[in-house]
């Protein structure tokens, strides 16, 4: 048996070999003639010459075998639909609005901006853009007009496919009407608007653009469409980055290189196989919804599971329950979304079967281990934490059972997924940083695996400019986020680069201080940032929302509650790290996707506007922050 070390080894000692055995896990139309073309660095192309297509390795290669599977199952609380759709039945729906987008004028290489909630006709939707090879652009259906119009702007899609309406712990959004309003303020309006009626909410309807779904499915009912053969690296999406940092960027996909790494993270990190059942908690909008609601499940012959709704709608039990009615073997979620559990009763967790679940994955922030260690002990099954980013569309650091059972640590994502050349480099000289324990910026030595970012779409320049140094002699590729590697080759990622506070002379994570926090007993979840300080440089400043706000509900009981927090730290870190202050809120700022707004919080401290707000989910707690200090 190989061990996991040398499996990895041999993926960046040997890529052509390593890939090209991985290559046998997809169907390929074509043979590619070459492996890697890195010859115009750091543009990486792979499967040079080789034809695929995304829906026949999702769909079409699976109808012999498991036609009659469930492919996928759809579960809305917030309309109270349930549907399950076989491989055929998936089929049968996707070349449907596949002759529906071609009768509407999309072509090979248009772009098909999808904007709509978690509904099934959503993901019919994207395997039919993959198969007759336009490219589609899922922007995720919490954002508002401007977000929206801006993303219609970069993409300029033919064809735009909503819905009139979704709907949030039972209140109606109205897409539609966010939706007209993008598409004024639009500089590149799209000719065709195809519209899902869910009857959630009125839709004025703009006679010659705009489509009904029923209507024109109706026409399209026997409608078989052939699947565009794409070369390899033709895009299959653009996916825009959830804008924590700033600007969102647009990342584009290719399409053979994508399919073959998420085959392969599905059988060595995920330990998923085809008629398992898998349950990703994600949105559509996101790449995590991309990458595991989507195409790997489908991709590897799994059935998947798309949720509509809130974690606590019902119930904190909701998704258990999914669980266990539907036998799922995997699920996939975030920190962020534990930690609303965790506000909720922990009976709830034990309130289902849960036996035919093995594993649940996290990602998408740092995962501490006060939350994993919760939900773990709760649910009683192994939590794995995985590192990675839009950029990649699939895990770089995980736990990869699959190959080797490779234990755990907590506070740790794992090592390097196969082909990640993963390094950290000192952020002041640039020099790689080779003995364990140091901290630096993560970064990946080029070429990047099959299945990351190819570019960013339409504009090559920023992507070599944003993502890329050539220091010290190769091309390096950094994630901008910081960390440091244990004597085992475990990272720990210690917070983004842009959240390090320099506290007299001492550079800190903010992810430190808030890990030290979060051990207090009564601490649901709590954000650190840096704040300008005439004495010090600057001193952290920590925003907590409690378990149970009744704990310091007077000024009396607040000081003594914020006292013992910053002993807490003191007794982890040290007196250096101890915050100036620690305020209590009932909300933070976050993203659509669940990521903490550190910048705007930052910003706000300091007196300053809070800056790009357009992807932010609930105002309301700027307005908090604001008044927490101000107290
Ligand atoms: P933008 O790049 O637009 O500012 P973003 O970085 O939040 O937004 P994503 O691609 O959704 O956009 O998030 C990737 C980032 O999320 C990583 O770079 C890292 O900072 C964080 N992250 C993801 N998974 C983990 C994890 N397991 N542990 C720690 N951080 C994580
Ligand atoms: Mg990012």
């Amino acid at each position: 048996m190989t061990t996991y070390k040398e499996y990895h080894a041999r993926s960046l000692r040997d890529p052509t070999g390593f890939w090209a055995d991985q290559a046998r896990l997809i169907d390929w139309h074509q043979p590619f003639s070459q492996v890697l073309d890195y010859s115009t660095p750091p543009f990486a192309k792979w499967f040079v010459g080789g034809t695929t297509n995304l829906a026949h390795n999702a769909i079409d290669r699976h109808l012999a075998t498991r036609g009659d599977q469930p492919a996928l199952i759809y579960v809305s609380t917030e309309t109270g639909e349930e549907k399950t759709y076989t491989f055929r039945q998936l089929y049968r729906e996707v070349n449907r609005v596949a002759g529906m987008l071609k009768g509407l004028g999309v072509t090979r290489g248009n772009r098909v901006l999808i904007y709509m909630p978690m509904i099934a006709e959503a993901t019919f939707a994207m395997l039919a853009c993959a198969r007759i090879g336009a490219i589609h652009s899922v922007v995720f259906g919490g954002f508002a007009a401007v977000s929206l119009a801006t993303r219609i702007d970069d993409a300029q899609p033919t064809v735009i496919v909503s819905a009139d309406a979704g709907s949030r712990a039972g209140k109606p959004v109205p897409y539609k009407l966010l939706l007209d309003e993008a598409i004024e303020l639009a500089k590149f309006p799209p000719s065709k608007v195809l519209l899902v009626d869910r009857k959630l909410a009125e839709m004025k309807r703009v006679p010659g653009r705009d489509v009904d779904y029923a209507t024109l499915r109706a026409q399209h009912m026997n409608d078989e469409v052939p699947c565009e053969w794409l070369e390899s690296s033709e895009p299959s999406y653009i996916l825009y980055t959830s804008g924590t940092t700033g600007t969102p960027k647009g990342v584009q996909r290719d399409t053979g290189g994508y399919a073959v790494a998420l085959a392969a993270s599905m059988r060595d990190i995920f330990c998923c196989e085809a008629g398992d059942t898998f349950f990703s908690t994600s949105d559509i909008g996101w790449v995590v919804g991309h990458s595991y609601i989507v195409y790997a499940p489908l991709i590897v012959g799994a059935t998947t599971v798309m949720y509509e709704g809130v974690p606590v709608r019902p119930d904190g039990g909701i998704w258990w329950s999914i669980v266990e009615k539907y036998k799922v073997n995997v699920m996939f979620s975030s920190p962020t979304a534990i930690r609303v559990l965790k506000k909720h009763d922990p009976a709830l967790l034990r309130k289902y079967d849960l036996a035919s679940l093995r594993l649940l994955f996290l990602a998408g922030e740092p995962l501490d281990e006060p939350t994993a260690r919760w939900i773990s002990d709760g649910i009683g099954k192994p939590v794995i934490d995985n590192y990675w980013q839009t950029e990649t569309g699939w895990p770089i650091l995980g736990i990869s059972r699959g190959i080797q059972a490779l234990p755990s640590k907590f506070g740790s994502p794992g090592v390097p997924a196969a082909g990640y050349s993963v390094k950290i480099f000192d952020e002041a000289t640039g020099a790689e940083l080779t003995q364990p324990h140091r901290k630096g910026v993560v970064a990946i030595e080029g070429p990047l695996p099959p299945g990351c970012m190819t570019t960013v779409w339409g504009d090559d320049d920023r992507y070599v400019r944003t993502y890329w140094t050539s220091v010290p002699s190769k091309h390096v590729y950094s994630t901008f986020d910081w960390g440091i590697r244990d004597e085992d080759g475990y990272f720990f990622i210690l917070g983004r680069t842009d959240d390090v506070i320099n506290v007299a002379g001492h550079r800190l994570g903010t992810r430190e201080i808030e890990e030290s926090l979060s051990s207090h007993p009564n601490v649901a979840e709590v954000a650190v940032v840096g704040v300008a300080d005439a004495l010090k440089g600057q001193v952290a400043m920590a925003f907590a929302i409690l378990k149970d706000a009744t704990k310091a509900d007077t000024l009396e009981k607040k000081l003594a509650h914020e006292g013992e927090m910053m002993k807490v730290v003191d007794s982890q870190l040290g007196a250096v790290a101890r915050p100036a202050r620690v305020h209590f809120v009932s909300v933070l700022p976050k993203t659509r996707s669940g990521k903490l707004l550190r910048r705007s919080i930052q910003a706000l401290a300091e007196g300053r506007e809070p800056g790009d707000l357009t992807t932010i989910e609930d105002p309301s707690a700027l307005q908090q922050i604001k008044d927490a200090i101000h107290a």
